[in-house]
């Protein structure tokens, strides 16, 4: 039986269920539960939270995930990626107070940067020869300008509004995410048949929405 890990509670989580839903796999999904068994389907599901699911597929612990790529590549697992889902958008971007002066990414050296996405952010950097202090914050990173801890951030934008709120100007488009499937790399021939089965339903899923 396939083990699928997905988010438990967040923005990751219902477009999950449904895709899974509309893939005609029925189970029952309680607010308390930690794991459910499909009906009609030899898959298990497993609700976990987002940052967890890229390393319990790497080890097995899970066959397959729901993630977003933002959440997998910082986990520095990219090779677990299957396919992209088409839900949960967003970009991974810069910002800087509005007022500051800001004409391109070398006027980033040497700045501090606040952001919950190190990897990424430091490989960007460094793909544009721009050295930088990068502070890891896990949350509220938007606030880390006006309280001083840093002179620029980068975090998940989808509207803007946020950064707006916060008395920032988004720069530069550092990473474009969305929900990606990903599986472990060591499956066995019956969980890998499995897998094609889902992804087959998957795609067909995704082919009727448009
Ligand atoms: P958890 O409690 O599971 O750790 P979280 O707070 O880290 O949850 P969410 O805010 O629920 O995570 O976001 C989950 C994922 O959804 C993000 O990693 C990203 O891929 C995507 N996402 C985040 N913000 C947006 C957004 N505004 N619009 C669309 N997708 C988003
Ligand atoms: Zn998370």
């Amino acid at each position: 039986m396939l083990r699928l890990a997905i988010q438990k509670s967040g923005r990751l989580s219902e477009d999950s269920l449904n895709l899974i839903r509309e893939c005609g796999i029925n189970f029952l999904s309680a607010s308390y539960k930690l794991k459910t068994e499909a009906t009609n389907f030899p898959l298990e599901i497993l609700y976990l939270r987002d940052d967890d699911i890229p390393g319990y597929v790497q080890d097995g612990v899970a066959d397959l995930g729901i993630v977003g790529q933002n959440v997998l590549v910082e986990a520095g697992f990219p090779e677990l990626e299957v396919e992209g889902l088409g839900f949960s958008k967003c970009r991974l971007s810069l910002a800087v107070p509005r007022a500051a002066a800001y004409d391109s990414i070398q006027d980033l050296q040497g700045v501090s940067i606040a952001t919950s996405y190190p990897k990424i952010l430091g490989d960007y950097l460094a793909g544009q020869g721009v050295r930088a202090n990068l502070h890891t914050i896990s949350g509220s990173v938007e606030i880390a300008p006006s309280i001083g801890l840093a002179e620029a951030i980068c975090d998940i934008v989808s509207s803007g509004s946020t950064l707006l709120g916060n008395g920032l100007r988004e720069v530069e488009t550092v990473f474009r995410s969305e929900a990606v499937l990903i599986a472990n790399q060591t499956l066995s021939a019956e969980k890998q048949e499995q897998l094609e089965q889902l992804q087959f339903r998957m795609q067909a899923v995704r082919r009727a929405r448009r």
